[in-house]
C-alpha cells in the first residue's frame, strides 16, 4: 500500500509559483502515488493526479464570516479535503477543541477527506508519556474517530518547523498509542525532510508524512514522494 505525502504550503508562495509548482508535479506523479497539497485559497482548484485540500474551512454553507472561506465555494471548486486542527491554527488563531470538533462534525456530514491535526507542545511532552497520551486523547474529544474519511496527522509542535523531528522511538511510541484509538490511517508531521523521510515511513504504525517547510521546493517534494514510492 502507497504511504501518503502531504504538503502544507501555510502562508507561503504565490499563486504563480504554485502554478508552475502544480504543472511540474503532474508530469512527475505515477498513478499510485498518494499525494495530496494544501496550498493557500487563492491556488484551490481541482486536479487530476494529486489531491489538493484546503487549510482551513468555516463550519458553514455561507454568510457573514470575514476572511473565511465556507462549504458553497469548496464545493464550488471541487475542493473535498480539508485539514483541521493544525496547531498553528489552534495555538495562533485561538481555534479551541470545541470549534475544532464543530468543523470536524459539520464538513463530516458534507462527506469530506478531513486531516485532522493533533499534537502536544514542549511543556505536555517534558511531563512524560502519561501526560502526552491524555493531551492527545483531549484533542480527538467530539471526534469521530471511526469516521472512514479520517486521516489523523501526529505532528508534535516541539517538531514543527524546527528542524528537529522527533525521533523514530518517540513517533512510533505514539501512533501505536493512537492505533488504539483510531482506526484510521495516522501521519507524522514535524520536521520531516528528504534524509529522515525513509526511515520514518518504514515504521509500523506510520501511514504516510504531513510535510510542511520540505514541500515548499517542489523538487526535493519529488525526491520525497519518489522515496515514498520505493517503499511500496
Ligand atoms: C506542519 O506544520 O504541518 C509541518 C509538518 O511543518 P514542518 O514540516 O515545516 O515541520
Amino acid at each position: 500500500m502507497s504511504k501518503i505525502i502531504a504538503g502544507n504550503f501555510k502562508s507561503n508562495l504565490t499563486r504563480t509559483k504554485i502554478q508552475e509548482y502544480y504543472q511540474i508535479l503532474d508530469s512527475k506523479i505515477m498513478p499510485n502515488d498518494e499525494v495530496f497539497l494544501f496550498p493557500p485559497f487563492f491556488a484551490l482548484q481541482q486536479s487530476q493526479k494529486f489531491q489538493i485540500g484546503a487549510q482551513n474551512a468555516y463550519p458553514a454553507n455561507n454568510g457573514a464570516f470575514t476572511g473565511e472561506i465556507t462549504l458553497e465555494a469548496l464545493k464550488d471548486l471541487n475542493i473535498n479535503t480539508l485539514l483541521i486542527g493544525h496547531s498553528e491554527r489552534r495555538t495562533l488563531l485561538g481555534e479551541n477543541q470545541e470549534f475544532c470538533a464543530q468543523k470536524f462534525n459539520f464538513f463530516k456530514t458534507q462527506d469530506f477527506s478531513i486531516f485532522y491535526c493533533i499534537g502536544e507542545n514542549l511543556e505536555v511532552r517534558q511531563k512524560g508519556f502519561e501526560m502526552t497520551k491524555k493531551f492527545l486523547a483531549a484533542q480527538l474529544q467530539g471526534i469521530d474517530t471511526n469516521y472512514p474519511n479520517l486521516i489523523l496527522a501526529y505532528e508534535p509542535i516541539w517538531a514543527i518547523g524546527t528542524g528537529k523531528s522527533a525521533s523514530l522511538e518517540e513517533i512510533e511510541e505514539v501512533h501505536a498509542f493512537l492505533k488504539t484509538l483510531c482506526p484510521a490511517k495516522i501521519l507524522y508531521g514535524g520536521s520531516v525532510q528528504k534524509n529522515n523521510l525513509t526511515e520514518i515511513l518504514k515504521l509500523p504504525n506510520v501511514d504516510g508524512a504531513l510535510i510542511g517547510s520540505a514541500s515548499l521546493d517542489i523538487y526535493n517534494f519529488i525526491d520525497m514522494i519518489t522515496l515514498a514510492r520505493e517503499l511500496s
